[in-house]
């Protein structure tokens, strides 16, 4: 029996469950959102994987570590001289620690805010929307909604013969925890999660090696930009091993050997810690009860069509749950939709246009379809780039690595996808993706004034380059 009726209740509260809590409250509905998140203190900790454990805290440790990079290596070309730069990882990790749980509390008092009830416990969607709260104390209870979303986000893949201890072997939680800088740092996995910490870690002083099962690095984007990538990462002495399969991990005398097989032979290394960084899939285990109704995929994924409904009628799923791009923006920005779908407006999700980012240093930043993607679908499109050596600003900042590529339809030359890598691409795409947004051509772009000196005359150029254009270069 149902004690408790809501207009919609919410299991998950990471970026997908709590900006669609927030949606509905600001919409009037009567909203409940479980999340059993808890701190170190036992205390509620809203935000799910991104604040806890995933893009909060890892930025904050790329930022920290970053600074102690350019101290060390970058300012004497700037004339600063800085002797005795030390590291104090403790206070690195208690001031990401810091950060998390501010914003643990900002979001508590947001959904108070927004009177919305928040229950911290596991949630489990039984029959006709009813679902069962086993808070994290207390006994459990059910209540009632006129709809529910499912946003319970996902949990790391492991891999056979390698098992996550959470000293020696961990996955990212682990990896954001770390009491000091290991000596030498092994990564499996050489995607967005391996390539961030990899990088935190280098710079703070270990040997990180990654093995990649795959040939190639990052094929989610065009080779010119792979490469770039690679060719920056290897300056800063990661070493990462392409078509390197890890066949398992063990624990000898205090270290985690590797065993891995490249080429047809087959290799070892030894690492102080091992992080394994190999993807991650859909939360949905324990999360529906036996007359749910909602299907999942064969890979364990919520079944939903374009507007994120299940198969179970008036049961949503967003995020990281369901298919597409595992990123926190577009977990939140389907939860928006589909509580603007409920409340009778038009819920509007364009996958097409997610912006994606790896904040290694340069950053690497791409949206839409590469080069590749249109070749396979013959497509016609013409492109232009543009390096940040080639701007007074990134010369200025001494931080010119990396170009501008923008990809536009031969005919029409509206822009289908662009990718950036080098300083704030993490920003600076969003320029290109309300471009996108809007159906703009490269030629919109090239009309439209950048302030000088900015890195985004990068863009700007990039665009002219798609006609030939480009000022400050040879076409
Ligand atoms: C190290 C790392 C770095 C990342 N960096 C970025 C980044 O920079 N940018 C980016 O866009 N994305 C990043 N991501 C991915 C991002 O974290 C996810 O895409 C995002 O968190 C998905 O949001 P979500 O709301 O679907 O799920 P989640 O954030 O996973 O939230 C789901 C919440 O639901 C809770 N939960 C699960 N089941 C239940 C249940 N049955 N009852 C109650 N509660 C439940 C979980 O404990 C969790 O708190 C990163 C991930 C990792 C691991």
């Amino acid at each position: 029996m149902s004690d408790k009726k809501f207009d919609l209740i919410i299991v998950g509260g990471g970026p997908g469950g709590y900006v669609a809590a927030i949606r509905a409250a600001q919409l009037d509905m009567k909203v409940l959102l479980i999340d059993d998140r808890q701190g170190d203190d036992g205390k509620a900790a809203p935000g799910g994987t991104c604040l806890n454990v995933g893009c909060v805290p890892s930025k904050a440790l790329l930022d920290s570590s970053k600074h102690y990079h350019h101290i060390q290596h970058d300012y004497a070309a700037h004339g600063i001289s800085v002797d005795g730069v030390s590291m104090d990882v403790g206070t690195m990790i208690d001031r990401k620690r810091k950060v998390v749980k501010q914003l643990n509390g900002g979001l508590l008092q947001l959904f108070k805010a927004n009177k919305i009830e928040f229950a911290n416990g596991w949630g489990k969607l039984l029959s006709d929307r009813s679902v069962e709260v086993t808070p994290c104390e207390g006994d459990s209870y059910t209540v009632a909604g006129q709809h529910v979303i499912l946003a319970a986000g996902s949990v790391p893949f492991t891999i056979p013969n390698v098992e996550i201890d959470g000293t020696h072997i961990v996955d990212n939680v682990g990896a954001l925890e770390f009491g000091e800088a290991p000596e030498r740092l092994g990564v499996i996995g050489a995607g967005v999660i391996g390539l961030e910490m990899g990088s935190v870690w280098k710079r703070l002083g270990s040997e990180v090696i990654l093995f990649e099962a795959m040939d190639e690095l990052l094929p989610v984007v065009d080779k010119d930009m792979s490469r770039a990538a690679a060719r920056e990462f290897k300056k800063q002495g990661l070493d990462i091993r392409l078509g390197a399969k890890v066949a398992g991990a063990d624990l000898v005398d205090g270290k985690v050997k590797v065993t891995y097989t490249k080429d047809g032979n087959e290799s070892s290394e030894t690492f102080d810690r091992l992080l394994v960084a190999v993807g991650r899939r859909a939360a949905s285990e324990g999360l529906l009860g036996e007359e749910s109704g909602v299907k999942l995929t064969d890979r364990g994924q919520i079944e939903v069509d374009a507007h994120c409904r299940t198969s179970a009628e008036n049961v949503w799923a967003i995020g990281d749950l369901v298919r597409g791009p595992m990123l926190a923006h577009k977990a939140s920005e389907e939860g928006v939709a589909v509580v603007e779908t409920i409340a009778g407006q038009h819920g509007h999700i364009n996958l097409d246009h997610v912006p994606w980012v790896i904040y290694t240093d340069p950053e690497i930043a791409w949206v839409g379809k590469t080069e590749k993607d249109l070749a396979e679908a013959g497509v016609e499109y013409k492109t232009g780039s543009f390096p940040f050596a080639a701007t007074g600003r990134g010369l200025a900042m001494g931080d010119a690595a990396g170009h501008v590529k923008i990809i536009a339809d031969a005919e029409s030359d509206r822009i289908l996808g662009a990718q950036i890598i080098g300083p704030t691409a993490s920003e600076m795409i969003a320029e290109i993706v309300v471009t996108m947004e809007f159906a703009g051509a490269s030629e919109d772009l090239g009309r439209i004034i950048h302030a000088h000196p900015t890195l985004s005359e990068a863009i700007h150029e990039a665009a002219l380059s798609v006609d030939k254009r480009a000022i400050h270069k040879a076409n």
